[in-house]
């Protein structure tokens, strides 16, 4: 059982904290292995073929950014970074680097198990993502076809709010970046025009949420960009 379970690098310098992260994952039948330089973890990460890297950015040789950039040159696998509180910015930059995913440090060892579970699940769906049909709660969107609907109502979108949509519904359970988003959506010249995205968030929360003051599916990640809700793991 041992030898099928996902294998996880952990790059990460600060030694107590890695010890309680490894020893955590490790009752939750992954394997770990640990490393405290980028250097390292870049070796490893090309000898050892993990299923997954959880990053520290903050790392004493080469910075966790470079280590994103690296990887992503010859690696798909998914990434998850954990960044100090109040460095937006570097999370932000981390994501369009190519990361999928972060934490802010401190978090749960409970919500970053769920974040791995979910990361290994996209993972293992065909390639290409999302399913034609992608359904929570109330809302359905039928991607094909290009029709949504909360409950039974279906609900009329512009193009450009389905198509932001649809970016959100590839990545469902995960952050899109502003500049991922307007780059989709408007294309690469419109990466600076963020009210865009303010306002044709601000509509289709207005058509899909109960209350668009307090969204159920398009939640906020405050200075970083948006996550679809894709349900409880
Ligand atoms: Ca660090």
């Amino acid at each position: 059982m041992k030898a099928m379970s996902p294998l996880l690098l952990l790059i990460e310098d600060d030694p107590q904290f890695q010890r309680l992260l490894s020893t955590t994952l490790e009752t939750q039948n992954y394997r770990v292995l640990g490393f405290t330089s980028g250097q390292e973890g870049l070796i490893a990460a090309r000898n050892s073929q993990p299923s997954l890297v959880i990053l520290d950015l903050g790392l004493p040789d080469i910075d966790g950014q470079e280590v994103i950039r690296r990887l992503r040159k010859w690696s798909e696998v998914p990434v998850i970074v954990l960044s100090a509180r109040d460095q937006e910015s570097e999370i932000t930059q981390a994501l369009d680097n190519g990361a999928d995913d972060y934490l802010t440090k401190p978090f749960s060892t409970a919500v970053l198990a769920s974040r791995i579970k979910a990361l290994l699940r996209r993972v293992a769906k065909v390639p290409g993502g999302a399913q034609e049909i992608f359904q929570v709660g109330e809302l359905k969107i039928e991607l094909t076809r290009r029709r949504v609907f909360v409950g039974t109502q279906e609900v009329s979108l512009t193009p450009i709010e389905f198509n932001l949509l649809c970016v959100l519904v590839r990545h469902a359970g995960f952050v899109v970046t502003h500049r991922q988003l307007l780059e989709k959506v408007w294309g690469p010249s419109h990466i600076e025009h963020s009210h865009y995205l303010r306002i044709y968030m601000g509509q289709l929360r207005h058509k899909l949420e109960a209350d668009p003051a307090r969204p159920r599916y398009l939640l906020t990640e405050a200075g970083v960009g948006y996550r679809l809700y894709e349900g409880e793991n």
